[in-house]
């Protein structure tokens, strides 16, 4: 076993024992990495034929979800990658066949990946005891780290077309970037230049990837307009909600209203309480806890069933682990797996309801210093509605400074950064957050900005969208989900449009991005393509990075790691 994929890794270098920080087996990490082996293979045939004029959407659907499968705390069952890994080989057969029955020719080489062969459980087992497709197989440091960037920004494309597809949304030309690029990481003759502009490529079908997910996010739901979300609880039994896929949500809400049980989102899942769609259902009660990570506690306390739709499963602790229920691509040995919907139908979520209604209410969590309620639903378009107020706020010096800040939370003691900075940079500045990184200081009670003394006009903010209602502009904008990122870089954008600068780097803004995952790695370069330069990037920068590789995403893009809260505050405040 040799993963390096998220923040969390040992000794930011690779996790390489017999289990990882995130409770992965080597057994499972062997087996992930000769999925992706064979996906390469799928990516070089399905390239081929897709030449040819053939196009298989299952194939890419297939090679989709193994990705996603593979994002760190998302699947930890190893049987279940020894199925798809047999699987894979099936799919990436079909695509040679497509390939050759359309008239193809022998390509002259041949990668490993496009080739070999297994014909049973057995043999996929032996494969991946050999580290086949591993980390290790590839020498070359600096191209090792390249395809690291380019194979976990795929994933986080996967994570979000998945969510998109579930939909109704998918995307050919995504689809095809991503059989091309992973194709590409068998090419043992690709230069480390290509391998860089590979990166970029990745990053600007990231761009492409959040906005179609937020094209079937707001075509579904409505655009997330600003909304106070409860966090307490009521006397009455619930299901906990935690991922990102609305759909599941939705269905859920569906096969619960007027039962007698209540739904509470966790973590990623708090966004789904913007969305004006949700409003009528009065069994969407609150959001229960916090980040990711400290659901081992919270799920404990909370009595009822929970529902994993994506990444973010923590093993489960023997107590609980009757309640944990799983779907989508999420999975973890001895937990119900809940089956994928059939065409037209809804999911079936019956077995999670029928356990909800005999088991006790949620027990209310002791919460010292936070606050009762959460207020977000800062999308873009609720902001565009307020950017008259924003710009004149920025005018008159109300607002000095805009902080991004958005990412992953995760466990280590390193990332109380975040809230030190929250609460030390002074109150004419903003921060605009996505993903789970929030949960540092969305209930800081960190107040809004100052409009007092300024012309009322600019001092009243009207509810910008149908639903919404703000008097003053908060210091914390909530976009959403870590895929709402998207909506951070339009607004930033339109300030740009609306200030007349030539270039959104002059704007008065700043980036402190928190990163875990590997979708926080495609968020990274989805804002290194749209031109965002002197991103901070902590609490570590990734431990798959090379010497030389860092050094070029510093010099060339101004990328760099994190200070102390105080320094960074000062720097920030003052442009740095
Ligand atoms: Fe280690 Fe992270 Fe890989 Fe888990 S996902 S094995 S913690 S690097």
């Amino acid at each position: 076993m040799f993963c390096h994929q998220c923040q969390e890794t040992m000794r930011n270098s690779g996790c390489n024992a017999a289990r990882g920080v995130c409770g992965k087996t080597s057994e499972t990490a062997d087996l992930q990495d000769l999925v992706l082996h064979a996906c390469k293979g799928i990516g070089f045939w399905g390239t081929k034929a897709l030449e040819k004029g053939v196009w298989r959407e299952d194939a890419a659907m297939f090679v989709d979800r193994m990705l996603f499968a593979t994002i760190t705390n998302a699947n930890f069952a190893a049987a279940k990658f020894e199925l798809w890994a047999l699987e894979a080989l099936q799919v990436r057969d079909r695509l040679k066949a497509d390939y050759f029955g359309a008239g193809g020719t022998s390509p002259a080489t041949l990668p490993d990946a496009a080739s070999w062969e297994a014909k049973d459980a057995g043999e996929i087992r032996a494969a991946a005891a050999t580290g086949k497709g591993g980390w290790t197989q590839v020498a070359d440091l600096d191209i090792r780290a390249l395809r690291s960037l380019v194979l976990y920004g795929l994933k986080g494309i996967a994570a979000y077309a998945e969510h998109a597809y579930n939909l109704g949304k998918s995307s050919k030309e995504l689809f095809a970037f991503m059989f091309r690029a992973l194709s590409a990481l068998t090419d043992d003759a690709m230069s480390a230049e290509a391998l860089t502009a590979l990166v970029l490529e990745t990053g600007k079908f990231g761009v492409d990837a959040m906005a179609l997910l937020d094209s079937a996010n707001t075509g579904a739901y409505g655009s997330p307009r600003v909304t106070t979300v409860k966090t307490g609880v009521r006397d009455k039994p619930g299901i906990l909600i935690s991922g990102h896929d609305l759909r599941d949500l939705h269905d859920l809400l569906e096969q619960t209203k007027g039962s007698g049980v209540d739904v509470y989102t966790h973590g990623e899942m708090l966004p789904a309480h913007y969305y004006p769609f949700f409003e009528k259902y009065d069994n969407l009660y609150a959001n229960y806890g916090g980040a990711w990570w400290n659901q081992g506690t919270e799920i404990e306390k909370f009595n009822g069933p929970v529902l994993f739709t994506s990444n973010c499963l923590v093993p489960p602790r023997e107590g609980y682990k009757s309640r944990v229920f799983t779907t989508n691509v999420v999975g973890f040995e001895g937990c119900v797996h809940v089956a994928d919907r059939e065409p037209g139908k809804m999911k079936d979520f019956s077995a999670i309801v029928a356990l909800a209604k005999t088991c006790p209410p949620p027990q209310k969590l002791d919460e010292p210093g936070l606050s009762t309620e959460i207020v977000g639903g800062f999308g873009h378009d609720q902001v565009f509605a307020l950017a008259d107020k924003v710009v004149a706020a920025v005018k008159s010096g109300a607002i000095k400074r805009f902080v991004v800040m958005a990412g992953c939370d995760g466990r280590q003691p390193g990332r109380s950064y975040y809230t030190d900075v929250a609460e030390k940079l002074p109150k004419d500045a903003v921060i605009l957050t996505a993903g789970c990184a929030k949960y540092r200081y969305n209930r800081l009670g960190l107040g809004d900005i100052d409009l007092s003394g300024r012309n009322r006009e600019e001092a009243i903010i009207e509810p910008a969208i149908a639903g919404g209602d703000i008097d003053g502009i908060p210091r914390v904008l909530d976009a959403g989900q870590c895929n709402d990122s998207y909506s951070l870089a339009l607004i930033a954008l339109k300030l740009k449009e609306a200030f007349g600068l030539d270039d959104v780097n002059k704007l008065p803004l700043s980036f402190d991005i928190a990163w875990y995952e590997q979708k926080a790695v495609l968020v990274l370069l989805a804002l290194l393509f749209l031109g965002f330069k002197d991103i901070r990037l902590g609490p570590t920068l990734p431990g798959f990075l090379s010497p030389a590789v860092a050094t070029v995403l510093v010099e060339k893009f101004g990328i760099r790691g994190i200070g102390t809260a105080e320094a960074d505050v000062a720097a920030i405040m003052a442009g740095a």
